[in-house]
């Protein structure tokens, strides 16, 4: 699932922030974010853009330089992250649907293309890049997680849901797999080339998973983050580098395997998986209660120093739905 980066939205809320005059903060779904006053009303139609939008060089977008100018590669433009102004999060930004120059937009719709708006990604090293054997299988799914604020009109339905959660690890996605006779390894998007020095076939090979995968004897998919050294800053201090799973995936009945199922997997063969923080989890009241409760020291944090947590990837026992939450001081400390 691409992340709609910038959509067509209407406005839930607006409400002012104490000691301030000049700007009020808005409810879209459920993220939070400053804007001028007077600009909006409650109900109107705007253009939201995410969090880790990366936006053109448009004179539309010029008031965005002081505070969000970057390079990304050879392209340089206006990256929105979270801030804080006046005390108040904010996440992302509004624009008047008249950027769209008249455009026939239906609500909802992904308008990212139409403002050359594009997702910010920091560079990546590359080893860890690797090459490409070819695109991501098509018989294991994605990685790719929703994000609660995105997920605000299903909320009340969730709550009569138990969930189990575990800490979302803050390193780079891999999945391994055997399928009739053939091992492979996949990056997010990719199906990697098996080289010396790529860090997911180093990984594969230090877990011994290539051999292990085959002698299973079935068609299976090991999904889990790749952390260590020279991945994301290595936050949580690891020699080296290792993968902790979150997922087994049997390929011929095309579901995951329940989670009673994965960790007997996990033991079996020593492998280890994600800090697995609750297992009989029900949503508080609100989305806003949820975000606090994300935050915290990560479970991989070396003792005595704090380390903040990612946030949480939070299913229901069937997986059927899946969804993270990203801790705000997690975001706010991200450079
Ligand atoms: P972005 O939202 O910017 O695309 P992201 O790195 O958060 O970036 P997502 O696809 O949105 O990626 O979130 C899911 C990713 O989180 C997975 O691809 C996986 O690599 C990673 N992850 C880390 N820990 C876990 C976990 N405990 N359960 C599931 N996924 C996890
Ligand atoms: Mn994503
Ligand atoms: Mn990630």
């Amino acid at each position: 699932m691409e992340r709609k980066l910038a959509s067509v939205v209407v406005i839930d809320d607006l409400q002012p922030i104490a000691g301030a005059d000049l700007i009020e903060v808005a409810t879209v779904k459920g993220w939070k974010l400053v804007v001028k006053k007077q600009e909006f009303r409650i109900g109107d139609h705007a253009v939201y853009c995410e969090i880790d939008s990366f936006l053109p060089e448009k004179d539309e977008f010029e008031f965005l330089r002081k505070s969000s100018f970057r390079k990304m590669g050879d392209q340089s433009g206006f990256r929105l992250k979270t801030m804080k102004l006046r005390g108040q999060l904010s996440q992302g930004l509004l624009l008047p649907v008249t950027v769209l120059n008249g455009y026939a937009y239906t609500l909802g719709e992904d308008v990212s293309a139409i403002l050359g708006i594009v997702k910010y990604e920091p560079p990546v090293p590359a080893s860890l890049a690797g090459m490409a054997k070819g695109n991501f299988p098509i018989f294991i799914p994605k990685t790719d997680e929703e994000r609660i604020q995105n997920l605000s009109a299903e909320y009340e339905a969730y709550k009569k849901e138990s969930f189990y959660v575990t800490e979302k690890l803050d390193g780079s996605s891999a999945t391994f797999y055997f399928r009739d006779g053939e091992f492979g390894v996949c990056s997010r998007n990719l199906d990697l080339l098996e080289t010396a020095d790529n860090t997911f076939w180093k990984v594969a090979r230090l877990l011994d998973l290539p051999m292990r995968l085959t002698a299973l004897g079935k068609n299976i998919a090991l999904q889990g983050e790749l952390i260590g050294e020279g991945i994301q800053g290595n936050p949580y201090g690891i020699k080296g580098q290792t993968a902790r799973f979150f997922n087994a995936f049997d390929i011929d009945a095309y579901a995951y395997l329940p989670l009673n199922d994965f960790r007997e997997l996990m033991d079996e063969f020593g492998w280890e998986h994600v800090p697995i923080l609750d297992e009989a989890f029900t949503l508080p009241d609100t989305v806003d209660e949820l975000l606090l409760a994300a935050e915290g020291n990560s479970a991989l944090s070396p003792a005595g120093k704090h380390v903040e947590r990612e946030g949480v990837v939070i299913r229901s026992a069937d997986k059927r739905i899946s969804f993270k939450v990203i801790s705000n001081k997690f975001l706010l400390n991200e450079n």
